[in-house]
């Protein structure tokens, strides 16, 4: 046993209730790795919990994302072994200095590839990967809109998408977002702060409409992302960055074009820790050569987390936020 710094929210609320307090830290037990944490994801999935959307008794430890150095491991753990460089995407409550985590959850992160990009993409990366190769597998010369394209999850869809021969029409809040858009391959950009969305992506397609509408925005995007597709596309919808999408009459997938609707979460895409190993190796071996690159657009010790939070939720950020232990 020992005690670490984390990241805690004593109730749930806003960004102010955040603090960071010594908590405990047993031994690793049966098949959990210890890791010695070197930096922390900020999703927004922290957000709806620490809000208690999606309610954890408090208080917890936040964060579900990071990267760092295995220094101890539990009984009969042989996915990883102390000394191992490892990331994670979807184990709750490790902003900290020190976690406990299921081996089987940790990906191995490649000499030469920094803890910092690796703990950037681990969540966000493989979202993408998903998204772009199993909730809808783009193909060559597919059409597709992508909102808050300058995001997090956003900036890697738009280069995935590319880099599987789509177009990308992408929407973000001002045109300084929309240039980072354009630069990583985006072909059409609508500002949806005075746009109107689907005619916009309907001009751009001859009036025919998109493939598949990628929406992490929901509330204030979801109409739009419907009313852009053409016959037989899909809306996938996943995530309410503006709030959730209200109950929902089918008959208006008939209206749209006998369209398709799907709510994806990266927890039903790593069902295996084959597919855990497959999705993250793909993304972080395309970081590694370069061949995908993220934007870290902002890191903050734990102290001041708050400000990262405000940042992401204040939509004052572009790219992927860090806390640093
Ligand atoms: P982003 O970096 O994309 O930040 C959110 C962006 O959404 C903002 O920068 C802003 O961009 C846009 N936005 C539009 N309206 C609002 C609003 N009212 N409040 C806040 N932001 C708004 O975040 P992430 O990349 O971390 O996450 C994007 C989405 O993906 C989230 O909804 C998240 O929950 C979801 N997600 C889903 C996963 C899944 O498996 N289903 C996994 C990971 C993330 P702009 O200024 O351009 O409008």
């Amino acid at each position: 046993m020992t005690t670490t710094r984390a990241l805690t929210v004593p109730a749930n609320g806003g960004s102010a209730v955040l603090a960071v307090q010594h908590v405990d830290v047993p031994d690793p037990g049966p098949g959990q790795a210890q890791v010695k944490v070197a930096a922390a994801g900020v999703n927004f999935i922290d957000v709806y919990q620490r809000q208690g959307v999606y309610p954890i008794p408090t208080p917890f430890t936040l964060g579900m994302e990071g990267a760092g150095e295995v220094v101890a491991v539990g009984e009969g753990v042989d996915d990883v072994a102390v000394g191992d460089r490892v990331a994670w995407a979807m184990h709750q409550g490790t902003s900290a200095g020190l976690a406990n985590i299921a081996a089987a959850q940790l990906i191995p992160v490649p000499d030469g590839l920094d803890f910092k990009v690796a703990a950037a993409a681990a969540l966000q990366g493989m979202t993408a990967h998903y998204l772009v190769n199993s909730t809808y597998a783009v193909q060559p010369g597919d059409v597709a809109l992508v909102h808050a394209a300058a995001g997090g999850v956003g900036q890697l869809l738009v280069q995935m998408i590319t880099a599987k021969g789509g177009t990308v029409i992408a929407t973000a809040g001002g045109p300084e977002k929309l240039a980072i858009a354009e630069r990583l391959g985006a072909s059409t950009l609508i500002d949806y702060r005075s746009e109107d969305v689907a005619a916009a992506a309907r001009a751009a397609t001859d009036g025919t409409g998109v493939h598949v509408a990628y929406d992490g925005v929901g509330k204030d995007t979801f109409d739009a992302s419907l009313a852009s597709l053409r016959p037989r596309g899909m809306v996938v919808l996943f995530g309410g960055a503006s709030g959730q999408v209200p109950p929902f009459d089918l008959q208006r997938l008939n209206a749209a074009g006998s369209a398709y609707v799907t709510r994806p979460s990266l927890a039903h895409y790593l069902l295996t820790r084959d597919e855990l190993l497959w999705r993250g190796r793909e993304v972080f071996a395309a970081l590694a050569d370069g061949s995908l690159e993220l934007e870290v657009g902002g890191e903050w010790p734990l102290e001041e987390a708050a400000a990262a939070y405000d940042a992401l939720e204040g939509r004052q950020s572009t790219g992927k936020l860090l806390l640093t232990p």
